[in-house]
């Protein structure tokens, strides 16, 4: 970066840091964003004086509620929940919601300022947000999940509505959470919109939803790949996570010809060195979204496996990785370790997988490295898909959803591509970063002072 450039950026993340204390999450996704739009923004003097940076770091609103409900042994229990409304200059407001013990401000603030790039990546007229609680829906009983879920949406439901803000799933938000809440909002409103995504297909969800953030992810990578005369058939593959994230990225990696070696949780990492085939994949989708087991139990039948508890799978060697679980990880250490066994591609889907530090050894390295904002962008495209067949009441075939995710993907690379050529290169994470922003600050400008 030049020298100006840096003067520029610290500047601007020292204001953000004294604006934003202890939010940690968020400086670093706000970081990576500025120091990539800064040089930018600087050649555009009507950024500067319309203060677009320092708009587009200030979320619209946040609303914060107490969620109050009641467990299986009658005590009462209490939450918080959040909704950050970040930007909605392109479109109403989109993005998950998560269930996590995890969840604070930061994580949201971070989830939702980044949603504003992919959304606008996508093509699709969505803005961008977040939302969630500091819930942990691990051991409670499907009961207690509804009641949390019905009190939840009994406070959201005030802030939601087709063309104002229509969130989706994340972590610990899956079916049977979107159930639950759209259930709520239909009692309490007594109108059936289309308020959520990622419902069920017999009320308004969309095929193709709940495999496309993975599936979206794996196209990705292989626009990357193609772009370079390669491809991801025959190639090694690790995975982190084994949610619905990274259980249709195997899935699809399997599909296209790689070979999957590891999958894990919150509680380490199996590794199968001859591959997960199909049915074995079908295993751990039984035993995760079903069961709701831990990916240890993997080895129990599959005794050719190894079980790493507390572990990353970084360490093994393999071409291609896929981080699909949580933030931050994949760290600096991991991403030297890759490197140094030969990684020649990683593409998130997760957000923010990857630290900062890795994240830049992965673009001075020179491979292929497509940031969270681009590469799990596939998700909230079929969620805007959703939304068009629920606006026209309309249900589109397997087929149709999965032609258009496509041709979203191979758009969004092009987008990366044209935004962050870098000689014969391409620095997808500027790509991404700028290919999302113009938009978005366009619109920004033609509002005026708002
Ligand atoms: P799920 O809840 O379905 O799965 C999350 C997976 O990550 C689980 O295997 C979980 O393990 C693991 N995990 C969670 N926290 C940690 C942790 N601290 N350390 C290690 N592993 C962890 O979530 P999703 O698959 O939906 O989401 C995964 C990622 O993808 C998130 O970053 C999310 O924001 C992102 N994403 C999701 C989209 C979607 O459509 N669902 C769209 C775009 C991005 P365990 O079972 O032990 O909890």
């Amino acid at each position: 970066m030049a020298t100006k450039t840096q003067t520029e950026v610290r500047k601007f993340m020292q204001g953000l840091i004294k604006r934003n204390a202890g939010e940690p999450e968020f400086h670093q996704a706000v970081e990576e964003v500025v120091e990539t739009l800064m040089p930018h923004v600087l050649e555009n003097s009507q950024y500067r004086e319309a203060q677009i940076l320092e708009r587009l770091t200030e979320p619209d609103r946040i609303i914060i509620f107490r969620v109050t409900w009641e467990d299986d042994e009658g005590n009462v229990r209490v939450n918080r929940g959040w909704r950050v409304q970040f930007n909605n200059s392109i479109g109403p407001y989109k993005g998950g919601l998560r269930f996590h013990p995890t969840v604070d401000l930061s994580v949201l603030k971070f989830l939702g300022f980044e949603q504003i790039f992919k959304n606008s990546l996508t093509g699709l007229p969505m803005g961008g947000a977040k939302g969630g609680a500091n819930f942990n829906p691990k051991g409670k009983s499907d009961r207690e999940v509804m009641r949390f879920c019905q009190a939840f949406m009994s406070e959201l439901q005030r802030h939601i509505g087709e063309d104002t803000d229509v969130p989706a799933g994340d972590i610990g938000v899956g079916a049977r959470e979107i159930s639950y809440l759209f259930g709520q909002y239909k009692r309490l409103s007594n109108r059936y919109a289309g308020i959520l995504t990622g419902k069920g297909l017999s009320f308004g969800g969309s095929l193709v939803r709940k495999e496309a953030t993975g599936f979206g992810c794996v196209y990705f990578c292989e626009n990357m790949f193609n772009r370079i005369g390669d491809s991801i058939e025959g190639k090694t593959v690790a995975v982190s996570g084994s949610g619905n994230v990274a259980l249709y990225a195997a899935q699809k990696a399997l599909q296209l010809g790689a070979k999957v070696v590891t999958m894990s949780d919150s509680s380490g990492f199996i590794h199968d060195p001859s591959g997960i085939d199909r049915d074995q994949l079908e295993f751990i989708k039984e035993l995760k979204e079903v069961k709701r087991g831990r990916i240890s139990e993997y080895t129990d039948t599959f005794t050719d496996a190894t079980f790493h508890a507390n572990k990353r799978p970084w360490s093994v060697p393999v071409d291609v990785a896929l981080p699909c679980a949580t933030q931050n990880e994949l760290s600096s250490d991991d991403a030297r370790e890759l490197l140094k066994n030969g990684v020649k591609a990683v593409c998130e889907g997760a957000n923010m997988p990857t630290d900062l530090d890795g994240a830049r050894a992965f673009v001075k390295a020179g491979i292929l490295y497509g940031p969270g904002k681009a590469a799990n962008a596939g998700g909230v495209a079929v969620s805007g898909l959703e939304q068009s067949q629920n606006a026209q009441r309309l249900s589109w075939s397997a087929h149709e959803v999965d032609a258009r995710l496509q041709g979203i993907m191979h758009d969004i690379h092009e987008k990366c591509v044209w935004h962050g050529a870098d000689g014969t290169n391409v620095n997808y994470v500027r790509g991404a970063n700028l290919g999302g922003f113009v938009k978005v600050a366009e619109a920004m400008l033609a509002y005026g002072i708002v």
